[in-house]
C-alpha cells in the first residue's frame, strides 16, 4: 500500500517554497535574548528593559519578506555563485567594489547581507547619537536579525535549501527543527561583547566561516540518506489543499546527532558578535548615557531581580530548561514598558560620555579585534573539479 501510495503522494507534492528567514523565529528571538547578556552593565540596563520588545522585533525583516520585493536578498550572499574555487579571493569586501566588478543586479540576486549588516549598523550609530529610543530598539533589533543570518551556512550558498542536491528542506531542518528541538542541549553561554574595529572585515569573516560548514552541511545529511528510507526520511503535512513535505523527526535526531554541534556553536556564537556590534555602535556614537534613556528611570529591584537569576541561568547553560527564553513563551505583554521616543520628541541634544569619564561602571574602553574564532582552520579541499572551503568538525 505504502508502496502505491508514494508515487502519487510525491506527484502531487507542492513542496515548501524557498528559504525561510534563518534560523526561524524561534533561533532568531533566542540569540537576541542572549545578545543582551552579553552587553556591558553600562548598556544592559536599558537593553533589558526593552529586551521583550528586541526580542519579537528580531523577526520583522523576515515578517516583511512577502511584502517587500527588495527584502529577501538582505538575508543572504550566495558566495558560490561568484567563484566555485576561490569565491573570497574573488568578492570584493567594499560593496561599491563588488558593485563595479559584479553590478549592482547581480549582488541583488545573489544577496547582500554582509553590506545590510554594515548598513544596518550605522544607523544605529545615528540613532544613539539622535538619542533617538525607538530607533535604538529597531535598528538593534534587525542588526542582530541580519547578523544572525550570516551564522547560518546555508545562507552563503546558491544550494541554500538543498534544492540542487536533493535535499530540499534542509534549510529549515538546520535553523528551525534543529534548534527547537534540541535547544535544551545547547551551550548558550558565550563571550561577552567588544568593540570591534573593523566591522565589514568581521562579517565577512563571518560569512567566511559559515561557508566553511557548507560542505558538512549537506555531507552529513547525504550519510543519513543512505542507510534512512525516503518515507521514513519525510514527513507530509496536508494545509489548505497542498501537501508540504519536511523532515521528520526521526531524521531530525539523527542530523542532530551529526551537525547538532555545529548549530548550537553558531547560535553561541551569533549573540556575541551581535552584542558587540550593538557595543561599537553606541561606542562610535559618543557613548551617550543610555541610563538618561530610560524614561521610568533605572532598574527596578524586580528587573535587578530578574536579570540576576536570567544571567545565573545563562551562564549555566540551563536558560531553556528553566523556561527563561521567550522565544518559548507566548508572546504577553511587555512587563515593564518603558516609552521610546524618536529623536525629534527628545528635546535637548545627546549627552555624550566623555572618553576619559566613561559611563559607569566601565565599559569596554579599549577597542578590541573582532570576536571571531582565531582558532578556526580553513581548509580548501579539491571535489569534482572544484574547491570548497571546509570547516573541521574539531572546530566546533
Ligand atoms: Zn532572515
Amino acid at each position: 500500500m505504502k508502496k502505491t501510495l508514494l508515487p502519487l503522494l510525491l506527484a502531487a507534492l507542492v513542496l515548501a517554497s524557498g528559504t525561510a528567514g534563518a534560523w526561524g523565529f524561534f533561533g532568531h528571538r533566542t540569540i537576541t535574548q542572549v545578545a543582551v547578556y552579553e552587553l556591558p552593565a553600562s548598556m544592559q540596563a536599558f537593553y533589558y528593559r526593552h529586551m521583550t520588545e528586541l526580542v519579537r522585533q528580531s523577526t520583522a525583516p523576515d515578517e516583511r519578506r512577502n511584502d517587500d520585493p527588495t527584502e529577501a536578498p538582505k538575508h543572504f550572499i550566495d558566495v558560490d555563485h561568484f567563484s566555485e574555487d576561490n569565491p573570497f579571493g574573488k568578492m570584493p569586501r567594499q560593496y561599491e567594489k563588488a558593485v563595479a566588478k559584479f553590478t549592482a543586479d547581480t549582488l541583488q540576486k545573489y544577496g547582500t547581507v554582509p553590506w545590510v549588516i554594515i548598513e544596518t549598523k550605522n544607523k544605529l550609530t545615528e540613532a544613539f547619537r539622535q538619542r533617538d529610543t525607538v530607533g535604538i530598539v529597531t535598528y538593534s533589533a534587525e542588526l542582530s536579525h541580519y547578523m544572525g543570518d550570516a551564522y547560518v551556512p546555508l545562507h552563503t550558498t546558491i544550494n541554500y535549501d538543498g534544492q540542487l542536491t536533493d535535499q530540499k528542506g534542509l534549510h529549515s531542518l538546520w535553523e528551525s527543527q534543529l534548534p527547537e528541538r534540541f535547544i535544551n542541549d545547547y551551550k548558550l553561554f558565550g563571550d561577552e561583547a567588544k568593540y570591534i574595529k573593523d566591522p565589514l572585515a568581521a562579517v565577512w569573516t563571518v560569512v567566511q566561516e559559515s561557508f566553511g560548514f557548507v560542505g558538512e552541511t549537506f555531507d552529513r545529511a547525504s550519510k543519513i540518506e543512505k542507510t534512512m528510507k525516503p518515507d521514513v526520511r519525510f514527513t507530509f503535512s496536508h494545509r489548505y489543499g497542498k501537501t508540504t513535505r519536511r523532515y521528520s523527526d526521526a531524521f531530525a535526531d539523527e542530523y542532530e546527532k551529526a551537525v547538532g554541534g555545529m548549530v548550537s556553536y553558531r547560535m553561541k556564537m551569533a549573540p556575541t558578535m551581535i552584542s558587540s556590534l550593538w557595543l561599537t555602535a553606541w561606542q562610535d556614537a559618543g557613548k551617550p548615557n543610555l541610563n538618561e534613556l530610560m524614561h521610568l528611570g533605572r532598574p527596578t529591584k524586580v528587573e535587578k531581580e530578574k536579570l540576576t537569576v536570567e544571567l545565573a541561568a545563562w551562564k549555566a547553560n540551563t536558560l531553556s530548561q528553566n523556561q527563561l527564553l521567550l522565544a518559548q513563551q507566548k508572546v504577553k505583554k511587555i512587563e515593564v514598558a518603558d516609552e521610546i521616543k524618536p529623536a525629534k520628541d527628545m528635546g535637548a541634544a545627546p549627552k555624550e560620555v566623555k572618553e576619559d569619564e566613561p559611563a559607569e561602571p566601565a565599559p569596554e574602553a579599549e577597542p578590541a579585534p573582532a570576536p571571531v574564532v582565531d582558532k578556526m582552520k580553513v581548509k580548501t579541499k579539491s571535489a569534482k573539479g572544484t574547491e570548497k572551503t571546509k570547516q573541521k568538525a574539531s572546530d566546533w
